[in-house]
């Protein structure tokens, strides 16, 4: 059996009148991350996090933000290409863990359901994804709910 673990990380400023969509979850909350895809910061970062532990470069070289195809993209469709090519290359996630740092919307009261969405987009049990919101103590333009900031963390195996 191999293990191999990869690191993911993402930032987006958050502006009024867009959607706030973090782990494919709609927040009700007045700003929303901006982007070129609908700019989920939280999806990027586990995507980036599987496709480095398969050693799959990143997801601006497979979804380039130039490319007008992805344009207003649900990153949920993204993650799962880019699961597919994990996959192909007989990997399986174990699991993953997520850090949002952001005060803009507020994660806990929203922990479960984006719990239950990360499992299902990424086919695992919902031990198997967890999620933590963290404030940042009054520190920086992030602080003042200007952005949001995600670091993911993803297990894979492979027989
Ligand atoms: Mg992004």
């Amino acid at each position: 059996m191999s293990l191999r673990v990869g690191l993911g990380f993402d930032v987006h400023r958050l502006v009024a009148g867009r959607p706030c969509i973090l782990g494919g979850v709609r927040f009700d909350h007045p700003t929303g991350p901006e982007g070129h895809s609908d700019g989920d910061a939280v999806l990027h970062a586990l995507t980036d996090a599987l496709l480095g532990a398969a050693g799959l470069d990143d997801l601006g070289s497979l979804f380039s933000d130039r490319d007008p195809r992805w344009k207003g993209a649900d990153s949920a469709k993204l993650l799962a290409a880019a699961l597919e090519l994990v996959r192909a290359r007989g990997w399986r996630v174990v699991n993953a863990d997520i850090v949002v740092a952001t005060e803009g919307p507020r994660i806990a009261p929203m922990r479960a359901t984006m719990r239950a969405r990360l499992a299902e987009l990424l086919g695992v049990d919902v031990d198997a994804v967890n999620v933590k919101g963290k404030t940042l103590e009054g520190l920086g333009a992030l602080a003042q709910g200007a952005g949001i900031a995600v670091q993911a963390v993803c297990l894979l195996e492979r027989p």
